[in-house]
């Protein structure tokens, strides 16, 4: 969005459609306020919210004679916005097929935001704990595509795990060439060395499952990554029986709802939480300063503000510490360069 000001019909536009919405929004408190006074709702509860339309959630009871069971809610408000992952405390209706109210969140212990479409950051999970970056031979990660998650990770609370599938390709010789197979090794034992949770799976193999579903337990996860690498397969043996696509469809057609990509919860049979929605499967890098790009490159802290200028930019400036660091292998040439890249890609055009 540009900096100009607004003219004075644009201005009186956006405060009527903003008082409508006030106004709907304090009808909807009053009829919370009815069915509290007539005791449809029933005493305060923890729950998490695992869906969201519009200006509805769908809130999971996490206690009481209610646990487990889903009921959609409307949020009062002066609750700040939701989403899914969110932590809150909601009245159940009595009714199951009515309308529960959340009447607080609780506070975040991470939040996966991405651009929109006109570059403003929106939020779209709550409480992630770990991000599976999954990658496979083929088809072949595209050039800073894992630097690129990493730095984003670096810069919420998520920790950042790869995943290498397709792993059986690699005993398939004549599937992959040689420089192929050692560009996946290259890059599992870069990651590897500087610390990072490396799995190497199959989604036609048993035991690889078990292993991701080790790592998935008592956590919330999501999983991301490039087209093709096999998410969906992955996602499908460790959920069997539900169809992701399938299932936010009807959730929406069923009261008539516009079709929505919104970010769902689902329960890993072994354990463990999943956050999945087409679009949160491409989250990608936010807007970023180039100093928090160097950030993000956690290998590179111990150098930063060793360099000669404060303004270096880490190219042909002399007395740069990044440089010397490389030169004295402390830091992977192809990290380096990833990162150039990284900060190239993020200069206005
Ligand atoms: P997504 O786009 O990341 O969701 O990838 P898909 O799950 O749709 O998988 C893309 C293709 O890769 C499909 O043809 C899968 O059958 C195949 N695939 C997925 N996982 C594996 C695997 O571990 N090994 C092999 N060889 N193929 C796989
Ligand atoms: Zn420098």
């Amino acid at each position: 969005m540009s900096g100009r000001k607004l003219t004075r019909q644009q201005q009186w536009r956006i405060d009527k459609v903003q008082n409508e919405r006030n106004e709907r929004a304090q009808r909807k408190d009053r009829k919370v306020d009815n069915s509290l006074e007539e005791g449809l709702l029933t005493e305060p509860h923890a729950g998490l919210v695992t869906a969201h339309f519009g200006r509805q959630v769908e809130v999971e009871a996490l206690d009481g004679h209610l646990q487990g069971q889903r009921q959609r809610c409307h949020v009062r408000a002066n609750v700040e916005s939701l989403v899914t992952g969110d932590y809150v405390s909601w009245r159940p209706h009595q009714t199951p097929e009515e309308n529960g109210v959340v009447e607080s969140r609780q506070p975040r212990r991470s939040l996966l935001a991405r651009p929109d479409m006109r570059g403003v950051m929106k939020a779209i999970a709550a409480n992630v704990d770990q991000l599976l970056l999954v990658i496979a031979p083929e088809p072949e990660p595209h050039a800073n595509l894992i630097d690129r998650y990493l730095v984003a990770a670096e810069h919420t609370d998520i920790e950042p795990i790869l995943v290498i599938n397709k792993w059986d390709l690699m005993q398939e010789p004549q599937r992959l060439t040689a420089a192929q197979q050692s560009h996946i090794n290259g890059l599992l034992e870069t990651y590897r060395q500087l610390g990072y949770r490396v799995l190497i799976t199959s989604a036609y193999q048993q035991q690889d499952l078990q292993q991701l579903q080790d790592n998935l337990r008592d956590r919330i996860s999501v999983f991301v990554g490039q087209s093709g690498v096999g998410k969906s397969s992955l996602i499908n043996h460790l959920l069997p029986g539900v169809d992701l696509r399938v299932g936010s469809l009807s959730e929406d057609t069923r009261k008539g709802r516009h079709t929505t990509t919104t970010a769902k919860l689902f329960h890993f049979p072994q354990g463990g939480q999943l956050i999945d929605s087409p679009g949160i499967r491409e989250f990608s890098l936010g807007y970023l300063q180039p100093e928090d790009v160097a950030q993000g490159f956690m290998e590179f802290r111990p150098f930063l503000g060793l360099c000669r200028f404060r303004d270096c930019r880490h190219q042909q400036d002399p007395g740069c510490a990044l440089k010397q660091a490389v030169e004295e292998g402390k830091i992977a040439t192809t990290r380096f360069a990833s990162y150039h890249h990284i900060v190239q890609s993020l200069q206005p055009e």
